[in-house]
């Protein structure tokens, strides 16, 4: 038996791939899996496309790197005014960086100094949600409200102002308006609490990720938001490293509701996982303030480095070529009915919600009062196993945080047709179906 020199999480050995098309990946013994999230939410248009690979390889015919502060290049500023056409102009300057956590760190870098470069130094505290996930470096730990990951880092890390998020499925009161009012003011007490003036950001996912299995905001708490924000003088950024670049159906996810943010940041599906590319977008008036200061103090070797833009710049104008946001749209709705059906099958799948080829289904032990099932039986990794085993990619995470437990994300390649998602909801039904004997033993022990 080989070992090997790779760590990455304590879990089941692993296939090894072979290799990729469409929505599809098959491993080194030939076993077929339709990639039903994505790889990590990143593969958004699925694997082996030869018009990405094309703008590659010319790329890298010319060159694949350069330096951001010896050349300007021609792809990182396509690229970039593709990322401001697709705000329709609201956010006017783009920061390059490879990762989602980059990109956090650089928002929130940015808006400190933005700050500091207006004499308020005494801004130092962000407020973010807990639950939610915003990257593994330390910054972005910071301000992620999500307990397994924060523990062992929780007093080496700057911290945020933790406040609760909408959360539509378990809300205690009667109706979404008491309840979004509810967080709100939760969210304003912490605020004042601190001192307003204390206060750089509020930091949030319009759509949630990893962290809340795709839990949705909606246009009263956005609105709400922007109003403390605009109230407290501090700024709205808007993590959409998961949800953006077309992944709800819109360019933006904040496009659904209308309200626009200060700083935003993508990434994973930017480069639909054939390169690592990511960007911060911003308000024009932020960077010139921070431009006029003497410039921003942060940078990374390979941000905006060609390769990077001419592949997120093929994979933008792939989405826009094929219309393929008219296909999120449409495939989107036939996974959600095909997900409620599911969840009608089984009265421990709480909930199903989602937007555009974003789907997040809850597991409960007990339907009416949405408790979770014991932390020990670890249902997340057990439905995502049966799932690999009937060939089908999910994407699984146990919240520790709030009273959410088991859940997982269902979030295909854009490119999915009519067909491939009718197999992929027969093989998450047979998964679920073997679940069920699980759970029924459970629920009797
Ligand atoms: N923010 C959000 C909302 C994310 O979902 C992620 C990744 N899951 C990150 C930040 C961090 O991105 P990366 O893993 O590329 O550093």
């Amino acid at each position: 038996m080989t070992t090997s020199p790779l760590f990455y999480q304590a879990g089941p050995a692993m296939p090894e791939v072979s290799h990729g098309q469409g929505v599809f990946l098959w491993d080194t013994r030939g076993k077929e899996y339709l990639d039903g999230c994505s790889g990590a939410i990143s593969c958004n248009l699925g694997h082996g496309r030869q018009d990405i690979r094309d703008a590659m390889t010319a790329q890298l015919d010319r060159v694949a790197f350069t330096y951001r502060t010896q050349f300007e290049n021609a792809p990182a500023m396509a690229l970039g005014n593709a990322l401001v056409e697709m705000t329709e102009g609201a956010l006017k300057k783009v920061f390059f960086v490879s990762s989602g956590s980059e990109a956090v760190e650089s928002a929130l870098k940015l808006a400190r100094q933005y700050f500091t470069t207006r004499g308020e130094p005494q801004r130092r505290h962000f407020v973010s949600l807990r639950p939610s996930y915003h990257g593994s470096t330390l910054g972005a730990l910071g301000v992620t409200g999500y307990q397994p990951l924060e523990a062992p880092f929780a007093d080496i890390t700057s911290g945020s102002l933790k406040v609760p998020g909408p959360d539509f499925y378990r809300r205690p009161e009667a109706d979404r308006e008491t309840h979004v009012r509810r967080v709100l003011d939760e969210t304003r007490e912490r605020i004042e609490t601190a001192g307003g003036d204390t206060v750089i950001a509020i930091v949030v996912e319009p759509v949630g990720g990893a962290s809340t299995g795709a839990r949705l905001v909606d246009r009263a708490y956005l609105k709400g938001l922007r109003a403390l924000c605009d109230e407290f003088g501090c700024l709205l950024i808007f993590d959409e490293v998961l949800c953006g670049v077309g992944r709800t159906g819109r360019w933006f996810a904040y496009q659904h509701w209308g309200v626009v943010p200060d700083l935003l940041t993508t990434a994973k599906g930017l480069g639909a996982g054939y390169y690592p590319v990511g960007a911060l977008l911003c308000r024009e008036d932020i960077v010139e303030t921070v431009m006029a200061g003497g410039g921003f103090q942060h940078g990374h070797t390979y941000a905006g480095n060609p390769l990077a833009c001419a592949t997120g710049l093929a994979a933008v104008e792939a989405i826009r070529r094929e219309g393929l946001l008219d296909n999120v749209n449409a495939r989107g709705r036939q996974l959600q009915r095909g997900l409620e059906a599911l969840k009608a099958r089984h009265d421990w799948i709480g909930d199903v919600r989602g937007l555009g080829l974003l789907w997040g289904m809850e597991l409960v032990m007990d339907p009416v009062g949405k408790t979770p099932f014991p932390a020990d039986a670890n249902l997340f990794a057990r439905v995502t196993a049966l799932a690999k085993e009937e060939g089908l990619l999910i994407y699984p995470r146990r919240t520790l945080d709030g009273r959410a437990g088991d859940h997982f994300l269902v979030s295909p390649p854009f490119t999915i047709d009519e067909d491939e998602t009718v197999l992929l909801l027969e093989r998450l039904g047979r998964a679920l179906d073997r679940l069920d004997r699980e759970v029924a033993s459970l629920r009797d022990a």
